[in-house]
């Protein structure tokens, strides 16, 4: 009997003992070639890779299957970022069961490809009311787990905290969403946290709040399959308005966040999402080094 977390059974895909940094995308310095795309990251140091199938996942199942391949040659652990226009609580019948068919889709190539956490945005609230809402998403989720995740349990659903306040997507309601469906861990992107405080989750008080807040509730199912995003960011009032690189120009300051990671032994994947992303992913594993260097 696996032991139970909040309300979903306790289960693991394959623990991540080291922490990971990768960029979101292939480099572009890759030029379509597929075997550089991981020669580049291996020989920058860089242990994952977000696939992006940000505009759907139109990839071969051969081509799947050799992603797959040259990621476990060259030792680069696999996520994919699904299809940006996924809208499981909108407002037509047809967009919702589209966007369940792309997560089922993607959760069917995971394991060709490697990938171990499938990450998207649950989409807007369809203009209805956040709980209405919810229910929606979560039960479309369920679905999605119900027909390709539970049987071959080779990746996660990981929902992503959303930058604007119009969508679905704050810190209570991935933490409800993953404890109420299998198969479900929480991507916290930090530049979107940034962006929905309004420039207030910044610090080391702050960091710490949220990440007591996903453990208390979600337990080792969050604390063994940290998935972060992480850039700078610019925002309104309505929260997110675009990424920005890393470091000093635009918020977050990441480095709070890497010194508790350091501390406190987690071992979360940052994906770097800054417009250059192999850039702002060795700028992070540089902060870590650093900050391992000093407080040794
Ligand atoms: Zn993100």
């Amino acid at each position: 009997m696996m032991p139970t977390v909040g309300g979903s059974s306790y289960w693991r895909i394959k623990k991540l003992k080291e922490i990971q940094f990768g960029p979101a995308g292939y480099p572009e310095e890759a030029r379509g070639n597929l075997e550089r795309v991981f020669e580049i990251l291996s020989k920058a140091g860089l242990s994952a890779l977000e696939y992006a199938a940000v505009r759907g996942l139109r990839t071969k199942e051969d081509r799947a299957k050799l992603i797959g391949h040259l990621a476990s040659k060259h030792d680069i652990s696999m996520s994919m970022h699904a299809a940006y226009y996924i809208s499981l609580a909108s407002k037509t019948d047809e967009t919702r069961e589209r966007s369940k068919q792309r997560l089922v889709k993607a959760l069917r190539f995971a394991p060709l490809m490697g990938v171990k956490r499938i990450v998207f945005h649950a989409g807007s609230y369809g203009g209805l009311p956040p709980e209405e809402a919810h229910g929606i998403i979560r039960d479309a989720l369920q679905d999605v787990w119900d027909a390709a995740g539970k049987n071959t349990r080779s990746a996660f659903l990981a929902p992503e905290i959303a930058g604007k306040f119009n969508m679905y997507g704050s810190v209570d309601e991935i933490i409800r969403l993953c404890s109420e469906v299998d198969g479900c861990i929480p991507t916290i992107d930090w530049a979107h946290l940034y962006a929905r405080s309004q420039g207030n989750i910044n610090d080391r008080e702050n960091y710490m709040a949220i990440l007591r807040r996903f453990e208390d509730a979600l337990g080792r199912q969050f604390v063994d399959n940290m998935h972060f995003h992480v850039s700078g960011i610019e925002y309104t009032k309505a929260g997110e308005a675009r990424h920005q690189p890393l470091g000093k120009q635009w918020g977050p300051d990441i480095l709070p966040l890497i010194g508790i990671i350091s501390e406190v032994g987690y071992k979360p994947t940052f994906i770097s999402e800054t417009p250059e992303p192999i850039r702002g992913a060795l700028y992070a594993k540089h902060l870590l080094e650093e900050w391992e260097q000093i407080n040794r």
